[in-house]
């Protein structure tokens, strides 16, 4: 019952939208009924004969006509009849009270009247037949609507009967499945595959529309080509009462989702890909305002999403970058649309960090701005370890100042700037005295100690922001670059001088090293790293010839030393050959007896044009050339020559000693090339006295102790020269086969008047006792030195008190005064 009432309403209210045109002779009968006529429809037109209708309803078109029958001017039915030649389809109604009139009413049936009605008109009726005309205007315009929906809708629509065959197909479903519409209608549904993807193994849709009689949900299609598609699916079963019963209609709408979800996977995948970054993601708007972030960002800014909505990215500046920075960024970023690079950031908490940043832009169809997307990995760690790598590259382990080639690089700097602003660099080349000596006595771990303590000191002496790098072993340089004159720097080395002077601690050990500084400044003395580095070379080199412990600047003269230096080594080279060598022979005198005990052999160079030159000026540098070899050899065989020579001829009957160098005692090929000059000589080997420093054996304990021994056991004696000058160490003395001790000038010089030269004195003698060793005294020139000494019970003396060296003519007059 409501729903009929329902159905009515809206009837009604469709009837509300047509226009209507009414023809009706009798003015008042017109009025009455337009009246009524007025409110049910949209518009109502009126005319009072069939004439005037025709021509309303020509102009206006009207859906429906009401008219009466007899009129004067052209009748009813003489209207309808040509209107329906211009609208065959229009619903008509009639309206007489001459039915009686057969003719009338057979013309009426012949031109498809749709109502009649009889005078006087109830209105009811009226209403009903109004009602019933525009229920079917209705279902033909639905009808309309539903063929336009289902020609042009863009979802495929399939309608199967309750066979399942197929009796329509719209065109979007043939578009969707690319069949043609021959070759589906009339064939059975289950040609078309369709799975419901809602239902686990795929059930066909057919069988379950059968059962279910509706069905929505995802089916996996195939199209006539065999490619599957996705597709949304709605599908029903239509019960349709018909003539010979209820007629059942299967109807399936589809769409293809394939690309819908591709997209939305796509945008899953997305989302997720955004969401588990470990890089920080920030999507800003073109104006730069943050619209979202990731939860990377949160966890390296520090930033919560809501926070930072709709901000500017730049509440992570950290202050570290200049305006050029980002000006250049943005430059960048709106030219090319994109930007990466380093750069600090801060996070939430103020702390700042490394980061690398790529930022994109995103461009909408007209080319503007729409969104910016910002890429930023946290590379604090990365950075760190870099910096500890380069550190490690760059860096002496045991002191971590820079090594050689940070310090090449920190010249190189410097000299950048130097140029640029018109100032000063000096580079001091600092060269640790004995260091040698003590890393090779006292072990590495006293040498480690000690540089370290050394990398210490110097760093107290020198200005903060300048360099301290140590390029290798004993040497040290010191790049400064903030002073106005060469004295202000050669207050800083004196100061380094000073500091390195002061004795080390090391393991409750005192150490006394010192050190020499050579010093060159740019520009005066060159213009680049290379060269400032060699000429402070040379003046270090200098510095320690002309006595340690010293400072040297650079000097033009120095280069020309160097040049004499290539040449003495040339010469010394020659002398050889030129017999240019000599030896001088000093007595060693017991000073109970007066009787000569020893004789020491010293070499002299007779230099074609300086004359004689001693050996102090170039022992040494034959050491560093090698040339020691060979000349060493010449000493041996020629004082061994010629002591075998006084023996046969003047019946010398005391041994010779000779000095060798450190190099020298430590050449394998010694204990056979001194068997050798012996065998050669004919000189007994108990004659024979080598001098040794204790930097000779302080060397590798095991070589010298088998050296020592070898010579021990060919009769050869050894004896400790310069005594007490280096770094004594009592084991050794015991460790090793040694003879004699000779007790260094320096003890001897100040013995009078040094009460701490004179204990040294004494206890060196009292060792040597201890030891069964005999000691000499040896640069003793005075008759109060040789007191001293003799009150220490030190009986054998070396010195210019006797005699200084002689050549061997003047020696054998000597020793004739002696004997006489
Ligand atoms: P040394 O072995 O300590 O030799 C003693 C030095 O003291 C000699 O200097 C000698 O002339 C000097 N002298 C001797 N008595 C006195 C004195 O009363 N007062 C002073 N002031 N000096 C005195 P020289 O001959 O110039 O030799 C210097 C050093 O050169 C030697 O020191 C020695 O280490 C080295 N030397 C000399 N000849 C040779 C050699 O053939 N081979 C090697 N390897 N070194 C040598
Ligand atoms: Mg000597």
């Amino acid at each position: 019952m409501n729903m009929t009432t329902h159905t009515d309403d809206l009837t009604s209210a469709y009837l509300q939208g047509l226009s209507l045109l009414y023809v009706e002779e009798e003015e008042e009968m017109r009025i009455l009924l337009g009246d009524f006529l007025q409110r049910r429809v949209g518009t109502l037109l009126t005319a009072s004969n069939g004439r005037e209708g025709l021509e309303l309803f020509r102009e206006y078109r009207p859906d429906m006509v009401i008219t009466d029958i007899l009129m004067q001017d052209v009748d009813g039915l003489s209207m309808v009849e040509a209107i329906r030649q211009t609208d065959p389809h229009i619903p008509i109604i009639i309206i007489t009270s001459a039915f009686n009139e057969t003719d009338y009413l057979l013309k009426a049936i012949e031109l498809g009247i749709d109502k009649y009605l009889m005078k006087p008109i109830h209105t009811a009726s009226l209403d009903k037949a109004l009602l019933e005309i525009a229920r079917s205007l209705q279902a033909v315009t639905e009808l309309q609507i539903s063929q336009l929906v289902f020609d042009t809708a863009p979802i495929g629509i399939l309608v199967a009967d309750s066979q399942m065959s197929v009796v329509a197909v719209n065109p979007a479903f043939c578009c969707i499945t690319g069949f043609d519409r021959s070759e589906i209608l009339g064939r059975p549904t289950k040609q078309l595959e369709f799975e419901t993807l809602n239902d686990p193994g795929g059930v066909s849709l057919w069988d379950i529309l059968r059962q279910r009689q509706t069905w929505s949900g995802h089916g996996k299609c195939k199209r006539r080509t065999g490619d599957e598609f996705f597709s949304s699916i709605i599908a029903m079963a239509i019960r349709k009462r018909q003539q010979a019963g209820v007629r059942e209609l299967y109807v399936g709408i589809v769409s293809d989702i394939s690309d819908c979800l591709r997209a939305e996977e796509a945008l899953h995948l997305a989302a997720k890909v955004f969401e588990t970054s470990a890089e920080a993601i920030v999507i800003t708007n073109g104006d730069s305002r943050i619209l979202t972030v990731n939860r990377a960002f949160s966890e390296i800014t520090g930033y919560q999403p809501a926070e930072v909505a709709w901000a500017s990215p730049s509440l992570l500046r950290s202050g570290r970058h200049d305006r050029a920075f980002y000006v250049a960024l943005w430059e960048r970023l709106l030219s090319t649309g994109h930007w990466q690079g380093e750069i600090w950031n801060r996070r939430k908490n103020g702390e700042v960090f490394p980061g690398w940043l790529t930022i994109s832009r995103v461009l909408d169809g007209s080319g503007r701005a729409v969104a910016f997307i910002g890429m930023l990995s946290d590379i604090t760690e990365q950075k760190l370890a870099n910096e500890r790598i380069q550190h490690l590259v760059n860096h002496d382990s045991l002191t971590k100042l820079p090594n050689r080639d940070l310090m090449l690089d920190r010249i190189d700097q410097a000299l950048v700037s130097a140029r640029r602003d018109k100032t000063l660099v000096a580079v001091l080349l600092v060269d640790l005295d004995h260091f040698k000596y003590v890393n090779d006595s006292l072990g590495h771990m006293v040498g480690d100690r000690l540089l370290l303590e050394v990398a210490g000191r110097l760093q107290t002496c020198v200005p903060l922001a300048d360099t301290i790098s140590r390029p290798g072993g004993d040497e040290f340089v010191i790049v400064l670059t903030e002073f106005a004159t060469a004295s202000a720097v050669g207050l800083i080395a004196a100061a380094v001088l000073q500091a390195l002077g002061e004795p080390f601690l090391i393991e409750g050990l005192p150490l006394k090293l010192g050190a020499s500084i050579g010093i060159s400044i740019y520009p005066e003395d060159g213009p680049d790293t290379d060269t400032l580095l060699r000429n402070a070379e040379a003046a270090r080199c200098f510095a320690k010839e002309s006595g340690r412990n010293t400072v040297h600047f650079f000097a033009e003269d120095m280069n020309r030393k160097m040049q004499e230096a290539v040449v003495l080594s040339q010469e010394l080279r020659q002398a050889l050959e030129r017999g240019e060598f000599a030896l001088h022979y000093q007595p060693q005198i017991d000073c109970e007896t007066g009787r000569l005990t020893g004789v020491e052999a010293l070499m002299r160079w007779a230099h074609p044009v300086r004359g004689l030159i001693s050996p102090a000026h170039f022992i040494g540098f034959a050491e560093q050339t090698g040339l020691i070899d060979p000349i060493g050899e010449w000493v041996l065989r020629e004082a061994c020559r010629q002591l075998r020579e006084w023996q046969l001829t003047v019946g010398l009957a005391v041994p010779v000693a000779v000095n060798l160098s450190v190099r020298q005692f430590n050449n394998k090929r010694l204990t056979a090339m001194v068997g050798e000059i012996l065998l050669e000589s004919g000189l007994e080997a108990r004659h024979l006295e080598l001098e040794i420093t204790e930097r000779a054996i302080m060397h590798d304990a095991e070589a010298v102790s088998a050296t020592l021994r070898q010579l021990k056991d060919m009769g050869v004696r050894v004896a400790i020269d310069n005594f007490g000058a280096g770094y004594s160490s009592l084991n050794y003395l015991k460790r090793f086969a040694v003879d004699r001790l000779k007790i260094d000038q320096s003890f001897v010089r100040d013995i009078c008047e040094s009460p701490q030269d004179k204990a040294i004195c004494g206890a060196i003698v009292g060792i040597a006792k201890n030891l069964q060793l005999s000691t000499v005294a040896e640069g003793v020139e005075t008759q109060q030195q040789l007191e001293a000494l003799r009150a220490l019970e030190c009986r054998i003396i070396q010195g210019y008190l006797y005699s200084p060296p002689l050549p061997p003519g003047e020696f054998l007059q000597y020793r004739r005064t002696l004997i006489s």
